[in-house]
């Protein structure tokens, strides 16, 4: 494996190969093309530049935060032409795991309403109310509300809710602990970044526990997971070799990108700085490296 190279620093005739090597470009987004769902300078006009070139471009990110329509609305207000369609993350993943499976139980959900209110549009039943599920402080209260087990349950999603509970997370257990129901996880993400100094925990954590507390295996359809990287395989157009991952971080994008066969390129606007580099793992190492998206643009207008 080559040492990453400073993409706005190669000779223009390495630069014409790299180009020329990609037909597609998957893209994350937090950190990449927006923070906050705050678009960063010049991604716009990086975007047009590189539809112009002749890519195409998708999302793929592990934000389910809002659904696919207004996230693709939000980012058509910043001046960045995107369809629903070209969103990909965890919801949709889970949805169409789902349709697949002609799946017509309901699903236990802890998520937030977003998420909810996607699958209720496709037709997919939810057995909870949105929500933090409390009982009285006591033992007996809280053994009968977990007690309360619906038969029509065949799944259970997990994702993170800011308003779940211990009941929440009880009630889940008691679902996957039945081997028939199936046990469906969001993106491996330990950190949810709101801004450099403002994180919470991701839903990672919440998977790690249920899958110790029931000893099961969730299917996790999000970045940087496995079951994931069939899913994009499995996605119209995914060709390997003709296809440009661009990232901010090392496992969820680099890593997620070389278990593809992608060619990898990162973006320093999000949480990885060029240090970091210094020890990661060989197979979370980009091929490239860019200051920023707007740089990248720059970069192609200027030598296209
Ligand atoms: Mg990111």
């Amino acid at each position: 494996m080559s040492t990453p190279k400073d993409l706005s620093q190669i000779p223009a005739d390495e630069l014409k190969q790299f180009v020329d090597s990609f037909d597609d470009v998957f893209c994350d987004c937090d950190g990449v093309i927006f923070i906050l769902m705050k678009v960063f300078d010049g991604v716009p006009d990086t975007i047009s530049t590189l539809k112009s070139l002749g890519k195409s471009i998708r999302y793929v990110t592990n934000n389910s935060s809002m659904l696919r329509d207004d996230f693709a609305k939000k980012l058509q207000k910043q001046g960045i032409e995107c369809e629903k369609d070209d969103i990909i993350n965890p919801c949709r993943a889970i949805i169409d795991h789902l349709k697949a499976a002609n799946f017509e139980k309901k699903v236990y959900m802890i998520s937030l309403p977003s998420l909810r209110q996607e699958f209720e549009e496709s037709g997919i039943k939810i057995a909870n109310k949105y929500g933090a599920e409390l009982c009285e402080v006591n033992a007996t209260s809280f053994l009968q509300c977990i007690q309360e087990y619906d038969n029509d349950v065949g799944a259970v999603v997990v994702c993170f809710d800011f308003n779940m509970t211990y009941l929440n997370l009880n009630r889940a257990l008691r679902y996957i602990t039945n081997p028939d129901v199936k046990f469906l996880a969001t993106g491996y993400d330990q950190r949810i970044i709101f801004s450099p100094n403002q994180f919470c925990m991701g839903p990672a954590f919440f998977h790690d526990l249920l899958q110790s507390a029931s000893g099961r295996t969730p299917i996790w359809l999000g970045k940087p997971r496995d079951d994931f990287v069939e899913y994009i395989k499995n996605q119209p157009k995914c060709n390997p070799e003709r296809t440009l991952f661009i990232g901010d971080s090392l496992e969820q994008d680099m890593g997620f990108a070389h278990k593809l066969g992608f060619t990898k390129l990162l973006v320093l606007t999000g949480n990885t700085t060029l240090e970091d580099l210094k020890n990661c793992d060989k197979e979370m190492l980009p091929d490239y490296y860019i200051s920023s998206m707007a740089e990248l643009g720059k970069l192609l207008k200027n030598n296209f």
